[in-house]
C-alpha cells in the first residue's frame, strides 16, 4: 500500500550512539528528546528502543521507551520519557542529558504492538502510554490522512497533556482529576460513553498505559464489540 512504512520487522540492529539533536518540555514531567542515530533504520509506528547508561564503575542500568516519531522522520527519532520521582534512568534523562549529549540506544525491538495501517483504528492512550499512539498517529497523519483513526487519551491535571499542540479532532481528551478551567469535554475516567463518542467500533484497538489502565481499557474495548483478536495492547508499568 501507498504511504506505508515498507519495512518489515527484524531483528534490532546493535547499539549504537546517538546524539541528542534536541530536548522539548512537553508538561512539566514529561520531556521529549530527538535522537540522531548513525545506524537508523525504518520503525513501524508502535515499536520502542531500549536505552542504556553505564556509569564510570561500569553499572548499567537499561529501560524501553516507545518510538514517538514517525519513521518517515529519516535519520532520527523521538523518545518521550515521564520523570519518575524515585526512578533510576528517567529522572537521569530529565535532569541531565541536555542537546548535544550522547546516548546508547538500540532498537526497534520487533513487537506485535505495530501499526502497520489498519483501519479504522481506536487508541486508547493513559499517561505516557500515549507515546506510541502518537507514532501512530503522527504518521497516519502524513502517510494516509484519510484513514479513520481516533485517538482517547486519558490524563490527571489539566498540565498533563504530552503533545497537546498537536492533538486536534482526531483525539478526545479525559481528565480524571483536574480539568483545565473552562473546561466543557470529558472528564473522570474512560467509559462506554467515551469510547462510543470516538466513533470507532472496528478495526483494530491499540491501548497503552500503566497495567490497570491496560486492563480497564481493554475491557471497555470489548464491550464495544471489539473482538480479543483486534485488540492490541502495551503496558509500561514496573516489571518488579
Ligand atoms: C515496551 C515499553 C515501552 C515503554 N515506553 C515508555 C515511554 O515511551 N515513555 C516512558 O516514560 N516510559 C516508557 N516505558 C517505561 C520505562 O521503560 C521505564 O520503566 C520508566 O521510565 C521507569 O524507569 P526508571 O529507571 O526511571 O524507574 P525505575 O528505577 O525502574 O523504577 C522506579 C520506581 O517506579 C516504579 N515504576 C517503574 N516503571 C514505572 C512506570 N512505567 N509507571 C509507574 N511506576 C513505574 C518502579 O516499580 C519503582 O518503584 C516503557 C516500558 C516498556 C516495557
Amino acid at each position: 500500500m501507498d504511504g506505508l512504512t515498507p519495512v518489515e520487522q527484524r531483528a534490532p540492529g546493535r547499539w549504537q550512539i546517538g546524539t541528542v539533536a534536541a530536548v522539548k518540555q512537553e508538561t512539566p514531567r514529561v520531556k521529549s528528546f530527538r535522537l540522531e542515530l548513525p545506524m537508523w533504520m525504518p520503525h513501524l509506528p508502535g515499536q520502542h528502543y531500549d536505552v542504556r547508561l553505564t556509569a564510570p564503575d561500569g553499572y548499567r542500568a537499561q529501560r524501553s521507551y516507545s518510538v514517538a516519531s514517525s519513521p518517515l522522520d529519516e535519520g532520527e527519532i523521538e523518545l518521550t520519557i515521564d520523570r519518575l520521582e524515585d526512578g533510576e534512568v528517567s529522572p537521569y534523562f530529565h535532569d541531565v542529558v541536555v542537546e548535544g549529549d550522547q546516548v546508547e540506544v538500540r532498537g526497534p525491538f520487533t513487537s506485535y504492538f505495530v501499526w502497520r495501517g489498519e483501519a479504522p483504528a481506536l487508541l486508547i492512550g493513559g499517561g505516557s502510554g500515549v507515546v506510541p499512539l502518537m507514532a501512530i498517529l503522527r504518521h497516519r497523519r502524513r502517510a494516509m490522512p484519510e484513514l479513520a483513526m481516533r485517538l482517547v487519551y486519558s490524563v490527571r491535571f489539566a498540565e498533563d497533556v504530552i503533545y497537546a499542540d498537536e492533538l486536534g479532532d482526531d483525539a478526545l481528551i479525559t481528565f480524571t482529576r483536574q480539568p483545565p478551567a473552562g473546561w466543557t469535554g470529558h472528564t473522570g475516567r474512560i467509559d462506554p460513553a467515551l469510547i462510543a463518542e470516538a466513533g470507532i467500533d472496528s478495526g483494530i484497538a491499540f491501548i497503552c498505559g500503566s497495567n490497570p489502565f491496560v486492563e480497564a481499557a481493554a475491557g471497555l474495548a470489548l464491550g464495544a464489540g471489539f473482538r480479543p483478536q483486534q485488540i492490541r495492547t502495551e503496558r509500561f508499568g514496573p516489571t518488579g
